[in-house]
């Protein structure tokens, strides 16, 4: 029997998953994810994107 209640890092829901920042899809295993992490303001801004055509796809 499987424990439904085990954290597992793999086990990503749709409800958990980041969302892509041009497409807004929920990022759950996809192989093309991309993470963009800069500095805004003295802040660290992460934004994701489901795939390089995504990342491409957005101006700044
Ligand atoms: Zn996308």
């Amino acid at each position: 029997m499987v424990d439904p209640t085990s954290e597992l890092a793999e086990d990503v829901t749709e409800e958990t998953a980041p969302r892509c920042a041009v497409c807004r899809e929920p990022i759950v295993n996809e192989p093309g994810h991309r993470v963009v992490t800069r500095i805004e303001d003295g802040a660290v801004s992460t934004t994701h994107f489901c795939g390089p055509a995504c990342r491409e796809g957005r101006s700044d």
